[in-house]
């Protein structure tokens, strides 16, 4: 099995990233933002719940995410690998995501960490926001309460991945086909 998880603030191109990435690799592409906003369409308690919370640009409690991300892979036992987007946002997220994948005798090969400016994330997200229909999209409070979310709780993981020597940074800003290139290169390398 091969995992990675694709890193990086808000608005850092993760979404367009693993799709081209899940394509090529043969991954199976697990979003939490996905799966919640999923639950939220299909009006489960969770996704009411959820919901609320998103709208805030705050990150839902890490019980309900390592749930959702422990039920993916016991339904997908015949994956070849998994490309984790989203996830983890807390230390507690990096510390269950290694006990769970343990548990299949398996583990994280790499974390590829997209960077990209500040103003430009605000820039990128108000735009996908007149698209996209997400409400976490079109309001700047709420984008950079998000932004915060990642600086305060999540930058930290990438620190979690270094200690084991498993980042990689890779320049989120340029052409799509430019940064998918650069993904690729750091990929290969950890796949010999
Ligand atoms: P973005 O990367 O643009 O913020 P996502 O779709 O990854 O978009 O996340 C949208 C929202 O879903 C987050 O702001 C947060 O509220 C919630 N969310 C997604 N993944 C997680 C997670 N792993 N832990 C906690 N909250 C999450």
């Amino acid at each position: 099995m091969f995992n990675l998880i694709l890193f990086g603030p808000p608005g850092s191109g993760k979404g367009t990233q693993s799709e081209k990435l899940i394509a090529t690799y043969g991954l199976k592409h697990l979003s939490t933002g996905d799966l919640l906003r999923n639950e939220i369409a299909a009006q489960t308690p969770l996704g009411l719940e959820a919901k609320n919370i998103m709208d805030k640009g705050q990150l839902v409690p890490d019980e309900v995410v390592i749930g959702m991300i422990s039920s993916a892979l016991d339904n997908n036992p015949d994956a070849k690998g998994f490309l984790f987007d989203g996830f983890p946002r807390t230390s507690a997220q990096a510390e269950a995501l290694d006990r769970l994948l343990e548990l299949k005798k398996t583990s994280i090969a790499v974390m590829l960490a997209l960077e990209v400016g500040e103003e430009e994330l605000i820039s990128r997200l108000l735009k996908r926001g007149e698209t996209s229909g997400r409400s976490d999209d079109t309001n700047e409070t709420i984008i950079r309460a998000r932004i915060a979310e990642y600086r305060n709780k999540t930058a930290a993981v990438a620190d979690y991945y270094k200690k084991f020597n498993k980042v990689e940074v890779v320049k989120g800003e340029g052409g799509i086909e430019d940064i998918f290139n650069a993904l690729c290169a750091q990929l290969e390398k950890k796949r010999q």
